[in-house]
């Protein structure tokens, strides 16, 4: 399917399904995030149901674990079109709140598929665990590798069916997740509803966009169409609201006929803002120099993760190829060329290999001609 054809699909299927996320349980153990009294939550309260028994979610909250109320007040129809439709794609990369993220100490994230997810057939969503897995390593120069275990005692993230908690999951919702509590690890649980649709197949292209989306949540991105609002932040670098990205993994709105869609370029800027390796190196030192006398040049780094290893490189005279390492030093002393120019370029790396380089030209003056 070529990329217009699937654009057309896609606007046009866009919002057949409501794509959205409920975690119904019956006893709530995930932090209260209420840092917004909205007039919805105002209102619930004014019900008599209790500050402590309410979670906060994306598009509504969750009482008592099962009692669901829109944030908007509107109820989303079984298989229909819940979602605003003219909306859909039109908001931007968001994430549930900085502060929430996923640690560098808690980056190996590891996952479980609990027995409540049957080990074979249709609804072993393992095969594409692995594939969702896969996908989100596949991106460099990310702090983050997402590992799957064979024990709950040793997961972050537990994935379970959606019969295991007090009232599954509507028949029109695909998958809940938690978004990370604040603890620097990722969103503790999963759930997948193994009878979706009346129980319709669901192919392992479209498990794989699924689970890609709820591991989303749980490192803490929220839905890309849905508006921008406290606590969730705009992430720096993706479009605004008024341009959108229609193909994001985390939009809601999303039609198991898609298949894997792949990250959108924003998806990935996104990831990298909130989770990229980033190391930033400079030379500190003369830019100026003459035939007699040595001089030092030194690296600045920053960024990353300590300690940095370093390579010189220079070149000089009618050279036009690097020659070195000729330091592996934090620094680099030496004479200059004899009448010529130098030029040297550092090499960075962090503990974790992510590298960045820099070059600088070093004029061998005075004593040569000045120009007229
Ligand atoms: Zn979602």
């Amino acid at each position: 399917m070529n990329s217009y054809y699937l654009k057309i699909t896609k606007l046009l299927f866009g919002a057949a399904l409501v794509f959205s996320y409920s975690s119904c349980q019956k006893d709530t153990t995930m932090q209260n995030d209420l840092d917004v009294i909205s007039p919805q939550l105002q209102s619930i309260l004014s019900l008599g149901f209790s500050k402590d028994k309410i979670v906060d979610y994306e598009n509504f909250y969750l009482v008592e674990g099962c009692y669901i109320f829109y944030k908007d007040g509107t109820e989303v129809p079984n298989g229909g079109m819940g979602a605003d439709n003219s909306n859909n794609g039109k908001k931007s990369q968001i994430f549930r709140n900085f502060g929430t993220k996923v640690t560098l100490a808690n980056a190996n994230v590891r996952i479980f598929v609990a027995n409540s997810i049957p080990i074979s057939g249709v609804d072993n969503w393992r095969p594409a665990l692995d594939n969702a897995v896969a996908q989100y390593n596949a991106l460099t120069n990310l702090y983050l590798n997402l590992q799957v275990v064979s024990s709950a005692s040793l997961a972050d993230i537990i994935i379970q069916s959606d019969e295991v908690i007090n009232s599954s999951l509507r028949d029109d919702v695909y998958a809940a997740a938690d978004f990370p509590l604040g603890n620097g690890k990722p969103g503790r649980n999963m759930y997948i509803n193994l009878d979706w649709n009346s129980n319709q197949t669901i192919s392992e292209a479209a498990k794989t966009h699924i689970l890609v989306h709820e591991l989303g949540h749980t490192l803490g991105l929220g839905h890309t169409d849905l508006a921008l609002a406290s606590p969730y932040q705009q992430i720096p670098g993706t479009p605004p609201p008024s341009t959108g990205d229609l193909y994001s993994v985390m939009n809601s709105s999303y039609n198991v006929l898609f298949g894997w869609l792949g990250f959108s370029n924003y998806d990935i800027i996104a990831l990298q803002y909130v989770y990229g390796k980033k190391i930033n190196v400079s030379i500190d030192g003369p830019r100026k120099a003459s035939n007699s006398g040595s001089y030092t040049w030194t690296a600045v780094s920053s960024g990353g993760i300590t300690p940095y290893t370093y390579k010189w490189y220079r070149q000089y005279g009618s050279v036009t190829t690097w020659e070195g390492p000729i330091s592996t030093q934090s620094s680099y002393t030496s004479t200059m060329p004899i009448n010529n120019n130098l030029q040297l370029k550092l090499v960075s790396t962090d503990a974790t290999g992510i590298t960045d380089s820099t070059t600088i030209l070093v004029l061998n003056g005075p004593g040569r001609p000045i120009l007229q």
